[in-house]
């Protein structure tokens, strides 16, 4: 017992992130779908009411010009969700972090940015915060779908993530209850090395073009790390990663700088401009 006790505690050495290849993406909203599922949120029948909606898994459809016309169109899908923050210089949290009252957001040692919808008190400080607009609020109380005969989402509700009340924000948190399950099996199966525990979210395990890669940036045998390193690898509205080493160390120190650890990859020049607002 106190062998495992001493292991448990082992430094977590990972930093979770994640890379999307826009080139890969379809548009399936698969993703989507499933991380709603894993997490509990609502599938709405007639989703286009916007409010009502609730999911932190966006999957936007885009075009290279408004006024284009065929054969010129050329379409892709941008996933937004939580970027995971690691914040940087003078304060190194993530800015919704640093304005919750009554830290129901926070980070772990493995980077991940946590959310407990039942410790939010709904301020909607974190919402002002992010600068991703990552976070989404819960107007409405959630309604399952309840069929009669045959299976209805509210039997698939997992037990492992609570469900989100009304007047509750909301946000992906890299799935992390799947990786706290896969170390508490570890540690019953006497791996006791809390690195030894690898996972993927929802997303990325159900993407079925492989367009979500999931993985530890420390690690830079991972692909995920490799990925981040890419030439076509991008980080949402980021364009200081291209700046001189001095500037990036003056834009470091801004209050709240975001330093997200999602990485973006295309090869297309029109959706890299409209990733970085050039
Ligand atoms: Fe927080 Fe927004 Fe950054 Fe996510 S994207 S860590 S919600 S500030
Ligand atoms: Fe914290 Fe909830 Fe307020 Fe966000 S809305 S700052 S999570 S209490």
């Amino acid at each position: 017992m106190n062998e495992i006790k001493k292991e448990y505690k082992s430094k977590m050495k990972r930093k979770w992130g994640m890379a999307i290849d826009l080139d890969k993406c379809t548009g399936c909203g698969q993703c989507s779908l499933a991380c709603s599922q894993e997490n509990n949120m609502p599938v709405l029948k007639d989703d286009s009411y916007n409010p009502q909606r609730v999911s932190f898994m966006e999957v936007m459809k885009v075009i290279n010009d408004r006024d284009v016309k065929y054969p010129d169109v050329n379409v892709a899908y941008i996933l937004k969700m939580c970027q995971q923050c690691a914040g940087d210089g003078l304060k190194p949290i993530p800015p919704c972090v640093s304005v919750c009252l009554v830290v129901a957001t926070d980070v772990g040692d493995d980077g991940v940015v946590s959310q407990i919808w039942s410790r939010c008190i709904g301020c909607r400080y974190c919402m002002s915060a992010c600068p991703y607009e990552a976070r989404v609020f819960n107007w409405w109380k959630p309604e399952y779908d309840k069929r009669k005969n045959g299976p209805s989402f509210i039997d698939s509700l997992n037990p492992d993530v609570s469900v989100a009340s009304r007047g509750t924000v909301v946000k992906c948190t890299f799935c992390s209850h799947i990786w706290k399950k896969e170390r508490d099996k570890a540690v019953a199966a006497g791996k006791l090395d809390i690195n030894d525990v690898l996972y993927k979210p929802a997303c990325a395990a159900s993407c079925p073009t492989g367009a979500i890669v999931f993985g530890d940036l420390n690690d830079p045998t991972s692909e995920v790390a490799k990925l981040s390193k890419d030439k076509r690898a991008m980080r949402l509205v980021h364009t200081i990663d291209e700046k001189s080493a001095e500037e990036q160390a003056k834009w470091r120190k801004i209050k709240n700088y975001a330093n997200p650890k999602v990485y973006y990859l295309s090869s297309k020049q029109w959706i890299r401009d409209m990733m970085r607002f050039k």
